[in-house]
């Protein structure tokens, strides 16, 4: 293939552990504090390899750790991928290089907000690219595969790190410094980038997701205000209390087990359902579903599936930019 017949991918850089340089090579925890920081086109420049898969155009988004990572800065993303591909129907996809602490909220907002089919693929590194055994320069170059493959279209925002694409909905970071931390519980992932090159997939969402999802987030400036208030024995309502009267738009009860919690913490966050704020009841145990159960039904709760935490935060907030009848709400978390 001729340079010009290479697929387009856009590489949208926003800082992380893949972006940063250490003292050492044996530095794998304190160079986001001592180190300095590559430009997305330094960290390109060490994937020479990519030139025989894309033309890719780099742009530095922000350059921060993922720590660093707030909700505006999930509009400005979404809203430059959005503005790119409509401006370029000929593009074969997005990659996007990110911290791997917040990486799979960046990833499931850009999978609820990019109103296109073609491949999102966000990457990070467990290891930094001055580590001995980095995995930046591979994650970097799969995700730009990921990007570029046909095959990837139509599966919403996926997340590659140590060769295994998963989806942005299911995914979640699962161990502190491992390099296979990034896991989709029962869900598992959904195919390989692997070093032959291939882009291979054995499955594909079934929940809403992109070029079939209802949030367009170009005139908006700012998500409603949505927290989350994770529940142990004997917790009191205390958190829940201090949210209400704060202001909040929304609140996540991250519960035990099935979704339930201590009946301190269910008589607040009783208070704040009377008090017109919605409240999503997710479980806090990683896998499974929380049920329209009689008690949460009657109570005035939505419930989450089997969103994590987070991403039933995030689309709480997305949805209450459109709407705050609960029963809508309800409808998006079965939904997306
Ligand atoms: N502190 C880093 C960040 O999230 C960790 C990482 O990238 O893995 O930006």
């Amino acid at each position: 293939m001729t340079y010009d017949q290479l697929p387009r991918v856009y590489l949208f850089g926003t800082g992380g552990t893949i972006s940063f340089v250490a003292e050492s090579r044996t530095d794998f925890a304190n160079y986001s504090y001592q180190g300095r920081q590559l430009t997305i086109q330094e960290m390109l420049a060490r994937v020479p390899e990519a030139q025989d898969v894309a033309e890719v155009l780099p742009e530095q988004v922000i350059n921060v750790g993922s720590t660093e990572v707030y909700p505006k800065h999930w509009l400005t993303l979404a809203n430059r991928i959005n503005q790119q591909l409509s401006a370029d129907a000929a593009a074969a996809g997005v990659a996007v290089t990110h911290g791997t602490a917040t990486l799979e909220e960046t990833a499931y907002f850009l999978n609820l907000t990019v109103l296109d089919s073609r491949p999102v693929a966000v990457t990070g590194a467990m290891r930094p690219p001055s580590a001995m055994g980095t995995d930046a320069d591979n994650n970097l170059l799969d995700a730009i595969r990921i990007a570029s493959s046909p095959n990837s279209a139509g599966r919403g925002a996926l997340v590659v790190l140590n060769n295994e694409i998963q989806s942005a909905r299911d995914v979640t970071k699962t161990d502190s410094y491992r390099v296979e931390t990034f896991q989709s519980g029962h869900m598992g992932f959904l195919g390989y980038s692997d070093s032959d090159g291939q882009v291979v997939f054995y499955r594909r969402p079934e929940r809403r997701h992109t070029s079939d999802s209802e949030f367009d987030v170009s005139g908006v400036d700012e998500l409603p205000q949505v927290e989350i208030a994770y529940a142990y024995a004997g917790v009191d309502g205390i958190v829940v209390d201090a949210l209400v009267a704060a202001g909040v738009k929304g609140i996540v009860a991250a519960g035990l087990g099935s979704g339930g919690s201590p009946s301190t913490f269910m008589a607040a966050l009783r208070r704040a359902v009377a008090a017109g704020i919605p409240v999503v009841i997710s479980t806090q145990v990683g896998t499974g579903r929380v049920l329209q159960t009689r008690r949460f039904v009657e109570e005035g709760y939505i419930v989450a599936d089997n969103l994590h935490p987070k991403k039933a935060r995030i689309l709480l907030m997305l949805g209450l930019t459109r709407t705050s009848d609960p029963a809508e709400l309800q409808r998006m978390m079965l939904e997306y």
